[in-house]
């Protein structure tokens, strides 16, 4: 896997766990918040339920008040025992106990009769059910208008019971709505198997409840959690009284929560992957570049690197790797000379500085090539110095060797541009030339001899005065194999001829001859076929 995958599975990596934290980091902030408002409701039940049970208490204290009462006592007897009239018993009753906050109350005698608050049926025939077990206690009943929490307790007249007095206080939307107002906040409400009987706000008329997670969600969307109030007594068929607060803001508040931390991640992820692909590309560009140049030198290439201002490790590396380049660069220029140096005196001779015999089998092949391509002439001088010996012998071999340095001097300053100059042996020496005619040739070797002879050389101010003999041989086109050897015969031949006629002299080959006279005729018949073309009617 390369670097720069490996880089970004990291990063991959980074963001997942980011993102990991953030949202763990949400669902820990939501469990503490959902939790702690869940402990709020319960508290909130617990109070309710202690409103109720305060609310019973006061009731039953309502009924201390009234059975203590020894008129009232009295009042009962009369008209319990001697069947009085019980009309003063409701203007007294209602004189004394008029000011008790209770909804509805009634007194019912041992034997059914209503003594006090005939009116109030529902709670006359659940008090008479209630009647047969004495003592000081309270119920609850369900009554169309809502549950009444009734307090009851008998009344007794010298030892005896008489009746039974009971108030009552009924728990229907207005009780409810005077415990919690009409808050869009918090709700009471009675229900039975999923139907709501009364409520605290009347705004609120259709929910739907979630037992398993008590959630209530109303038709605007709100969202309440609730929990069940006990009721002081239990009583069968009752509905079940809850209190519910509203989590909407909560919940709301966690959602824009939960909304910023996937903002966060998104932003946090995205920050960390440009960091990450500018972190990848400044490693990749200086790599990318040692790699293309190490590529380079594998093909046999030195390639140039531009130097880093920065100083980073990877810019510092290149610029190290440039450096190395420069070096191996200078050293390859100087190789290159040094083998160029060597390939030089390879084939150039040391004293006069004139190509060597090795270089003359290396050249020859391509003369001829060339002589046979263009149809040109190949002419070969051959000069030999006359009684070289002899100079040496009376001059030393060093003044010989200053005649050999001053013969090539004068070969070279007067030699054509296309003439290669070759000394082949101890005093010999050759010119080759390709050219139209061989006259040329012919010219050139009579222009050095005689300037040989007219220019004594000089060695440690002695003159020393020197002739050269010269043979010229010619060919035309490529005969083949030993082509080299016949030329070098041939103007071997006319040297040795120029030596025979006394030296000093040039001497050329028949070859030449018939050369020289096939390119003069050539010449002349191209001029006619020029003219004859030129004087065509067009
Ligand atoms: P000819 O006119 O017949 O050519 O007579 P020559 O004396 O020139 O010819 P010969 O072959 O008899 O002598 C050539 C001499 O050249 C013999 C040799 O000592 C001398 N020689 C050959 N190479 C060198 C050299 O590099 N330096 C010097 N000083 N002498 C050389
Ligand atoms: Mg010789
Ligand atoms: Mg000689």
């Amino acid at each position: 896997m390369s670097y720069t995958s490996r880089m970004f599975l990291y990063i991959g990596m980074l963001i997942a766990l980011l993102s990991g934290m953030m949202l763990l980091s949400f669902k820990t902030a939501t469990d503490v918040v959902v939790s702690g408002s869940r402990d709020h409701l319960r508290h909130a039940a617990l109070r309710k339920q202690e409103v109720l049970r305060a609310q019973g208490e006061e009731l039953l204290s309502y009924t201390d008040i009234i059975v203590n009462d020894v008129r009232l006592q009295e009042y009962i007897y009369i008209i319990v025992e001697l069947k009085t009239d019980k009309d003063g018993l409701a203007a007294y009753y209602d004189r004394q106990f008029g000011s008790l906050q209770v909804d509805a109350e009634v007194i019912i005698s041992n034997k059914g009769d209503v003594l006090y608050g005939n009116e109030n049926q529902a709670l006359v025939s659940a008090v008479r059910k209630q009647q047969d077990s004495h003592g000081r206690r309270e119920f609850i009943f369900r009554s169309p208008d809502g549950p009444v929490m009734v307090a009851m307790q008998p009344l007794v007249y010298q030892g005896e019971v008489l009746a039974t007095s009971a108030v009552a206080r009924l728990l229907g939307n207005d009780w409810l709505e005077k415990q919690e107002g009409a808050s869009d906040e918090y709700l009471m409400f009675f229900e039975n198997n999923g139907h709501v009987l009364w409520r605290s706000n009347p705004a609120y008329r259709d929910f739907r409840i979630d037992y398993d997670s008590q959630v209530i969600s109303t038709s605007d969307n709100r969202i309440f959690y609730m929990h069940e109030v006990a009721l002081p007594v239990k009583a069968d068929g009752m509905p079940r009284l809850w209190f519910a607060a509203s989590e909407t803001r909560l919940l709301g508040m966690l959602n824009r929560y939960r909304d910023w931390a996937y903002i966060f991640s998104l932003l946090g992820g995205l920050t960390v992957l440009f960091l990450g692909w500018l972190m990848v590309r400044n490693f990749r560009r200086p790599l990318a570049e040692l790699m293309d140049a190490t590529e380079a030198m594998v093909h046999g290439r030195l390639p140039v690197l531009d130097r880093r201002e920065s100083r980073t490790e990877l810019d510092l590396l290149l610029n190290r790797f440039a450096d190395v380049l420069d070096a191996l660069r200078r050293e390859k220029a100087k190789v290159k000379k040094a083998y160029r140096k060597l390939q030089e005196t390879a084939i150039t001779d040391s004293l006069t500085g004139l190509y060597n015999r090795r270089y003359l089998q290396e050249i020859t092949p391509g003369l001829f090539a060339q002589v046979e391509r263009d149809g040109r002439y190949l002419t070969a001088i051959l000069l030999d110095l006359d009684y070289f010996k002899a100079i040496n012998d009376e001059h030393g071999h060093l003044a010989g060797d200053a005649v050999l340095v001053h013969f090539s001097r004068l070969l070279k300053h007067n030699s054509r541009a296309s003439d290669q100059l070759f000394r082949i042996g101890g005093e010999e020496f050759l010119v080759l030339n390709v050219a139209e005619s061989p006259d040329g040739s012919v010219a050139l070797a009579e222009k050095i001899r005689e300037l040989v002879s007219q220019s004594p050389a000089n060695y440690q101010g002695t003159q020393i005065s020197v002739t050269v003999s010269a043979g010229i041989s010619c060919c035309f086109g490529h005969s083949g194999e030993g082509s080299l050897s016949r030329l070098m015969r041939s103007a071997d031949k006319a040297l040795y001829e120029a030596k025979a006629g006394g030296r000093n002299r040039v001497v050329r080959h028949t070859s030449c001859e018939k050369a020289s006279d096939s390119a003069r005729r050539r010449v002349r018949n191209t001029s006619l076929s020029l003219v004859k073309n030129t004087n065509k009617p067009s």
